[in-house]
């Protein structure tokens, strides 16, 4: 299918012409960024209104937005760099509502340890997003001898007061989307998949493989109503006992609420010498060799330094031991992409108590994309003002050349290079 107005470029691909329209690249870079970040916030937005939070400002800026990417609407290089940066601003009210609405359900999180692999007995995997599917489920198989297990960025589940009380919440299984193949295939019960970032099954599983929500796959059974679970809790019944597989432990729950608790001893010891740098290293993960370059660098910050991470990117080193700092754990998982938010509120704690713009901190970002919702967190840290962000494994597409040098020159965003080169600069504060 060609592009409507010039007939010469394939839609979506990006126009790297001029084309009779009228439109320049850049134009249609930002547009397309916008519509990727839109696609972010939306998600976020949905699961917050799945728990009953919503807001006027920011459903009237997606419609605003929608609008704004339509043919021949807008050609002002100036507005549309200003309605992507707004398109960060709106995403950190959709990260807050959503934050807003999982803490009101299920309570502020807290500092867990999670067993991973398989207790003997019936059990059914939970990934994607979605915390009521989860809850649900819970629900509905409590006393029945089924075991739920997370996967991927259900993970921090764990954490939140009002879904860890449930006794058979036994562990998470498997790690982050790309390995869901072979870690499906392997976990043997059914599995729930509550959101996106749900691969087409391999024959192995899909007869194990249920949707919910938002989620559907044709060939998959696909669960109506959260209210009814019965398709999936039966299935886990008739496959019966999972065989027994220790495969380590994990920490998650490190909300804003816990790291903010803790923002006095941070200060001191800050303060003190003993920690010299923090770095965020999270967000998407993927299969690309050069994403090892975030493990790498995890296992090469200096005893000294924090690690905070969140999303799906923390599988690479999260079930690594990278000990303490005067009781501090240096590795703090903050949980979902969403929790971005807990990051920015630390990182804005921080800056306050020591009376220091953001930029001026100790803290290094380093930020791994791959979807919309990364899209949308990027745009919110460089609405923020956020500087010497660095960002892999590759640039994305949709930036044109123009639109890169913009941002580098702005906001001197950096793609990830040699891990220990990109450290050096990191813990010289560029
Ligand atoms: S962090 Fe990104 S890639 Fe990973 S599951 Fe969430 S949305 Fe998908």
């Amino acid at each position: 299918m060609f592009c409507n107005q010039c007939e010469q470029t394939a839609q979506g691909t990006g126009c790297t012409i001029k084309g009779v329209c009228g439109k320049s690249p850049d134009i249609q870079s930002l547009q397309e960024t916008l519509l990727f970040a839109l696609k972010g916030i939306g998600a976020y937005a949905y699961h917050a209104r799945q728990m009953g939070e919503r807001e006027e400002e920011v459903d009237a800026f997606m419609h605003e937005a929608m609008f704004k990417t339509l043919t021949n609407v807008d050609f002002s290089i100036d507005d549309m760099i200003a309605t992507v940066l707004a398109a960060g601003r709106i995403n950190l009210k959709a990260m807050e509502m959503l934050d807003r609405a999982n803490t009101k359900t299920y309570g502020d999180p807290v500092p867990v340890k999670v067993q991973s692999g398989t207790v003997n007995g019936p059990g059914i995997l939970v990934t994607g997003h979605d915390l009521p599917d989860l809850e649900e489920l819970l629900k509905q198989t409590e006393g029945k001898g089924i075991n739920i297990y997370t996967h991927g960025e259900m993970l921090p589940a764990h954490g939140y007061p009002k879904l860890k009380k449930y006794k058979h919440l036994v562990g998470n299984y498997g790690s982050a989307w790309q390995k869901q193949k072979r870690e499906f295939a392997e976990f043997g019960g059914p599995i729930l998949a509550t959101s996106n970032c749900i691969q087409i099954p391999g024959d192995e599983y899909r007869d194990r493989l249920f949707t919910i929500g938002i989620t559907a796959i044709d060939g998959v059974q696909h669960i109506k109503s959260r209210k009814d679970m019965s398709a999936i809790i039966n299935r886990a019944l008739e496959i019966g006992n999972l065989p027994e597989r220790n495969v380590g432990a994990m920490t998650t729950g490190f909300h804003h609420t816990n790291v903010l608790a803790l923002a006095p001893k941070l200060i001191e010891l800050i303060n003190a010498g003993k920690i010299k740098h923090i770095f965020l290293i999270g967000g998407c993960d993927g299969a690309k060799a050069s994403r090892n370059y975030f493990n790498i660098l995890a296992e090469k910050v200096p005893r000294d330094c924090l690690i905070i991470t969140l999303a799906c990117g923390k599988y690479r080193f999260n079930d690594r031991d990278f000990g303490d700092i005067d009781g501090i754990p240096r590795l703090l998982d903050l949980g979902q992409c969403n929790n971005s938010y807990s990051a920015i509120l630390v990182a804005a704690a921080l800056a306050d108590a020591f009376k220091i713009d953001l930029n001026k901190l100790p803290l290094s970002l380093v930020v791994s994309w791959y979807e919309q919702k990364a899209v949308a967190v990027l745009l919110t840290l460089l609405h923020l003002g956020i500087r010497n962000i660095r960002l892999g494994p590759s640039p994305p597409a949709f930036l044109s050349p123009n639109v890169m040098a913009v941002i580098q020159e702005k906001y001197a965003l950096k793609l990830i290079g040699d891990p220990d080169e990109d450290l050096r600069e990191m813990l010289a504060g560029r």
